[in-house]
């Protein structure tokens, strides 16, 4: 959805450069047709079996992706309740929502019991009794799911992997059941699934299928106990090719995990994010000035770590590529370096490109864990976000003014 017409990189039908025209750098651009092609490998995958693809709204949060993805009817995997109130402002579906995280507050309990959620991923035995007291003190019942670490390494990233042993998240499968059965026996508590999530940005099949048998395994042993579950939430983790990793085939892998749930007819969830938004988004940058050091050569661009921490936090790679291709330019190797002021803010290293000041840049695969990972270091406004639709853009969120920027602030008095 991202390509070059007459040299000059678009969004759909939308120039790239027009678009930093009209809205300002450093800008998010998001491709519709992008986000609803991924949508639909997802459910397509999924078919004709019971499902809910529950999107992770911490990958991309603005209201708008929320509300496309709604209308498509997604449930959402949320991990705050900020991130309900953002789901249920998007006109998103409460009994869609499962709500994951080791640190769920009482206050956030209390509101999504307050709302009616489909069901609480439990991460641990404090939590579920918190959860059940909780329910029981206001005459409700709880739909649970305990999430289980599988324990398995993914290869992925240590910052993003989360169902090794010694991960903070999630259940260990050995201790599992006996929760299970004191989950059965609390007041306020209705048990309705079982889940998983092993981490993020996973590119090969044999950890998920490798978790996912673990979990069968558990669903089989629950089941001895009389324990009945209606769904199997298989978690995210999705893996996209933002460089030269080998390509996650999803939709064969989601046929895989289905097969394993049609024999005991139970319903399939899934809760991708990146996989969702990530080609879908770019980053839209300027540069500011072309720098020669003994060092090498750079490009000074005006987004850095406060608009895509993806590079310094994760080492991840994103393309980057000129907007506007300069045929006769001699192209040079470049680090290109954001503004802000630590040493890790660069966007990344080493790129051939014919670019002079002025020009802009693209940073491709930057819908998922863009945005929603800015920050306001060294007091930037975040920046503002669009969607593409063909010919057609919509400004989903304007540019944080310097008023904005210190609009919850107090001055000392006197
Ligand atoms: C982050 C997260 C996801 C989404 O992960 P992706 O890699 O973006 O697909 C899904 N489920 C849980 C519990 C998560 O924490």
């Amino acid at each position: 959805m991202f390509d070059y017409r007459a040299r000059v990189l678009h969004a759909e039908s939308m120039s790239l450069e027009l678009l930093a025209q009209r809205f300002g750098t450093p800008l998010y651009v998001y491709s519709k047709a992008a986000m609803l092609s991924a949508w639909q490998r997802f459910t397509q995958a999924c078919g004709g079996h019971p499902h809910c693809v529950c999107y992770a709204v911490k990958a991309n949060s603005s209201l708008a992706i929320l509300q496309l993805l709604a209308k498509l009817g997604a449930g959402f995997d949320i991990v705050s309740v900020g991130e309900l109130e953002r789901v249920l402002r998007a006109g998103g579906n409460p009994g869609g929502i499962v709500f994951s995280g080791v640190g769920k507050r009482e206050d956030e309990l209390r509101r999504a019991l307050e709302i009616g959620i489909h069901c609480f991923n439990v991460e641990s035995e404090a939590e579920l009794l918190r959860l059940s007291a909780l329910a029981d003190s206001q005459g409700k019942t709880a739909a649970i799911a305990l999430r289980i670490n599988p324990q398995v390494e993914t290869g992925t990233h240590p910052h993003i992997a989360t169902g090794h042993r010694d991960a903070k998240f999630g259940i260990n499968s050995g201790l599992a059941e006996a929760l299970y059965r004191r989950a059965a026996s609390l007041p306020g508590i209705r048990i309705i699934g079982i889940a998983c999530h092993i981490g993020s940005q996973i590119t090969q099949p044999a950890p998920f299928l490798d978790a996912a048998r673990c979990v069968m395994a558990l669903v089989d042993r629950l089941l001895e106990n009389g324990i009945l579950l209606e769904h199997v939430d298989f978690g995210g983790g999705f893996g996209v090719r933002y460089q030269a990793e080998p390509r996650l085939d999803v939709s064969a892998l989601i046929s895989q995990l289905r097969a394993l749930v049609e024999k005991p007819g139970l319903k399939l969830l899934l809760e991708p994010g990146r996989a969702l938004v990530a080609e879908a988004g770019a980053l839209l940058t300027r540069v500011e000035y072309l720098k020669t050091t003994d060092q090498g050569r750079f490009v000074v661009v005006d987004a850095g770590m406060s608009e895509l921490i993806r590079p310094p936090l994760y080492g991840a790679w994103h393309e980057i590529r000129a907007v506007t291709l300069r045929p006769g330019m001699p192209s040079e190797i470049y680090d290109i370096a954001g503004p802000v002021c630590e040493s890790a803010d660069f966007l990344g290293r080493g790129r051939r490109l014919a670019v002079q000041t002025g020009d802009l840049l693209a940073v491709m695969d930057a819908g998922a864990y863009g945005f929603s990972m800015s920050s306001n270091y060294n007091s930037r406004p975040r920046a503002a976000e669009v969607l593409v639709d063909d010919e057609q853009v919509t400004l989903i969120r304007r540019r944080e003014t310097l008023d904005d920027l210190m609009a919850q602030e107090e001055l000392l008095s006197g």
